[in-house]
């Protein structure tokens, strides 16, 4: 165990943290006993890609980077064994070795797998689910330090309850998942106005395996982002120049905020005349990109049937109200599951993320967005910013009361929780 490292933060500086102590441990006595004994209370780290201070402590940060690797793989199950400190592209690497893939990505494969199951981290695809629908079995150690397994098949409850963890039940240590076999995907990227990709939402999505839309603000049109799987050989995958776009955003906000008629014309026709694409590549080289020009967000997935209509509003509030904004809001779907605090549990979804550069405060604006969200029933992002606290949460879940029972359980003394994690989950700090 370290002492205090001298400050933590956050992959956007948003949250930072001065904890106690931060510790790394290398194997499962050594993290017993740092959950038994080091300074409370105590917080697991993946990444710190999170924008919600989950992290956040000021007792005992504890990372689980040497819990990582593939242990085991059944060919014939397409089931791999991997340690959940695993970064998830790393963990493409390693399945795609042993001819497995993961049906689905996010939009960069920087987390750890743990930190991704901690948030119900998600891709794109109206029959795809988030990275916890993988789970079969996970090694997890509890408030007690001691090590516990549970798999699908013996225990599905408990599963369920700890699927989308918020790093409450205890350290994952290991996970075996359900992968699908190794494949080949064609990427298409073209632009179209917004109108009508508002009215050929359903069909586009179910049209395609995966696929997305961002929607530019100031420009009338959206670029949508389709791929299939395909036996076709690969291509050649053009350089992405997704940080580029944004930054050029960013300066026409700010050489033309006070012409917002002429931003509007010239973001839209240049916008009109972006190039398709279409290529074919392996699976772990189309999901992912690099996302260096940094941002905070919120998140909120809605009942699918509610995404075009909230994101009509969320244009118009931008569009009227928040003129510094350039960052494009990202439209997702999910597939709906079981799992008792995944915001996908039971029901189809359509994600909208909305976004705001570092170099200014995001809070007017998603503090603007969020009652558009609320009001059409959506469930936030774990990891990403939001203002609910258990009051409104367990009207959200179902299963959320039976959820808190099994973390009672798991962390009987509560030494995962914070003053934020007491707010988040009601428990009497
Ligand atoms: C640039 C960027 C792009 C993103 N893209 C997407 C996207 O496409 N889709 C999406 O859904 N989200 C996305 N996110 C959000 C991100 O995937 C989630 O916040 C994810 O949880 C971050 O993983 P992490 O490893 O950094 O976890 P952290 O932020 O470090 O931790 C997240 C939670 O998991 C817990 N935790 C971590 N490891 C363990 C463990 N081993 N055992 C128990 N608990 C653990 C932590 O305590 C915490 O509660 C993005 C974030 C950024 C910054």
């Amino acid at each position: 165990m370290r002492d205090a490292i001298s400050q933590w933060s956050n992959w956007s500086g948003y949250v930072t943290a001065r904890p106690q102590a931060f510790a790394e441990p290398q194997t499962l006595d050594e993290l017993g006993e740092l959950v038994r004994s080091a300074p409370g209370p105590m917080r697991f780290v993946g990444t710190g890609h999170s924008f919600t201070p989950l992290v956040r402590n000021d007792g005992t940060i504890l990372s689980l980077d040497r819990f990582e690797g593939l242990k085991a793989h059944d060919p014939e199950k397409l089931t791999a064994r991997v340690g959940a400190g695993t970064k998830i592209g790393a963990l493409a690497k390693l399945l795609h070795g042993v001819g497995q893939a993961l049906p689905n990505m996010g939009d960069i494969d920087k987390q750890a797998f743990g930190g991704a199951l901690g948030t119900a981290t998600h891709g794109s695809g109206i029959t795809l689910g988030a990275y916890h629908t993988q789970l079969e079995a996970m090694q997890i150690v509890d408030g007690r330090g001691e090590v516990k397994e549970f798999d699908r098949a013996k225990s599905p409850d408990m599963i369920d309850a700890m699927g989308a963890s918020l790093g409450a039940f205890g350290a994952v240590t290991e996970v075996t998942i359900r992968n699908v076999a190794s494949y080949r995907m064609r990427y298409r990227r073209w632009t179209a106005p917004i109108a009508d990709v508002l009215a050929q939402f359903e069909s586009t999505v179910t049209a395609h395996r995966s696929a997305e839309f961002y929607y530019v603000p100031f420009s009338g049109q959206a670029l949508l982002i389709a791929s299939d799987i395909t036996d076709a050989p690969a291509t050649v995958r053009p350089p992405t120049e997704d940080d580029d776009a944004v930054t050029t955003l960013r300066k026409l906000r700010d050489y033309l905020s006070w012409f917002p008629w002429l931003r509007r014309r010239l973001i839209g026709s240049a916008f009109a005349k972006v190039p398709p694409e279409d290529y074919v590549e392996e699976w772990l080289k189309v999901f992912t990109s690099e996302r260096n020009v940094k941002f905070n967000e919120m998140e909120y997935h809605l009942p699918f049937e509610e995404g075009a209509a909230a994101l009509g509003e969320i244009i118009s509030l931008l569009e009227t109200r928040f003129p510094d904004v350039y960052f494009p809001i990202e439209v997702r779907v999910v597939a709906p599951d079981n799992v008792w605090l995944s915001p996908f549990y039971k029901r189809p979804t359509c994600s909208i993320a909305i976004h705001h550069g570092v170099e200014r405060d995001p809070m007017a604006y998603f503090n603007a967005a969020e009652p558009i969200f609320r009001k059409r029933g959506g469930r936030p992002h774990w990891g990403k910013m939001h203002s609910l606290t258990a009051k409104e949460l367990s009207a959200l879940y179902p299963r959320w009361n039976d959820a808190m029972a099994v973390r009672r359980e798991m962390d009987p003394d509560n030494r995962f929780v914070t003053p934020y994690m007491a707010r988040l989950l009601g428990v009497a700090a």
